[in-house]
């Protein structure tokens, strides 16, 4: 593939300015017309080499799914073994977490966010913040927490961090502006309310959330997950490695592949390790075209 001025300049605004060298390029678009396809370089010459010596595998780690182009059948109603088995996680909450999360349709889900007062969040937030995006997306970002900001406007990722991750998305062509489901992405977190001064999540919240977020996986069935942050990776893996030893390869949610990669805020702070991220995204683009 060849990167057009605009993409080049969306890639040095979020910050990875030489990592796709010209060599590179000339080497790929030879490949493209190649009639034996050799896969591209996946190493950025700004990046040490070790950090690249394994290649991107796009084998899931667990049994494979099949990835096939999958029509979007309307969700069942009927319960999945997936979002029963978190429905019944034990009772850690403030009031009555609604029932029925695994046979909500939208209207019924946006409902249930918006009311629900399981765990103390719901004490001190402005509101739920439920998500954002094409509910038949092929692409579904999920993210840890509102911040401030989404607190008060009520939608995802509209702080600093949010204007990262927009550009990271435009830097592979997808937004959130209203578009087609192949190009704008449904955006979720883990919990839908904010925790106080921006804490960490508590593991009990992020149990007593994650019906909510299983349920709307199942309702837009994506054709890949990206998830980003240590929260939303651990909490959707269930596992507690860091994300450096789980990014790279593919892995599997409710039979949904699901990419890992930094958070936004952390790549603010770390602006090194774009051009990781930026390898992430590209294993996801890679994945979604093979779905
Ligand atoms: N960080 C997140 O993970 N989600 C948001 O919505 C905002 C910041």
């Amino acid at each position: 593939m060849r990167w057009t001025e605009r993409q080049r300049a969306m890639l040095r605004e979020i910050g990875i300015p030489p990592f796709w060298p010209e060599e590179a390029e000339q080497v790929e678009a030879a490949a493209e017309t190649a009639p034996a396809v050799s896969a591209p370089p996946t190493t950025h010459a700004d990046v040490a080499p070790e950090r690249f010596a394994r290649p991107l595998a796009v084998e899931p780690v667990s049994t494979p799914q099949p990835l096939t182009a999958r029509a979007k059948p309307p969700a069942s109603t009927a319960p999945s073994s997936f979002v029963q088995a978190a429905a019944a996680l034990p009772d850690l909450a403030l009031g009555a977490r609604p029932t029925g999360i695994e046979r909500m349709d939208w209207p019924a889900l946006r409902e249930a966010v918006s009311t629900c007062r399981a765990c103390k969040l719901c004490e001190s937030r402005t509101q739920p913040v439920f998500g954002t995006g094409n509910e038949q997306a092929d692409w579904m970002i999920i993210g840890e927490a509102p911040g401030e900001q989404e607190d008060k406007q009520g939608k995802p990722f509209v702080g600093r961090s949010g204007q990262l991750l927009d550009r990271m998305l435009a830097a592979i062509d997808l937004t959130r502006a209203e578009d087609a489901p192949s190009k704008q992405v449904f955006i979720a977190n883990v919990l839908k309310c904010r925790p106080p001064a921006n804490r960490n999540p508590l593991p009990q919240e992020v149990a007593q959330c994650e019906p909510f977020l299983l349920r709307q996986i199942e309702l837009v069935q994506p054709k890949v997950i990206v998830a980003m942050g240590r929260f939303a990776v651990q909490s959707l893996l269930k596992s507690s490695e860091p994300i450096g030893r789980l990014r790279g390869r593919v892995h599997e949610v409710a039979a949904v592949p699901v990419v890992v990669t930094y958070h936004p805020a952390y790549l603010l702070r770390s602006p090194g390790d774009k051009a990781l991220a930026w390898d992430d995204l590209c294993l996801a683009r890679e994945v979604r075209a093979k779905a």
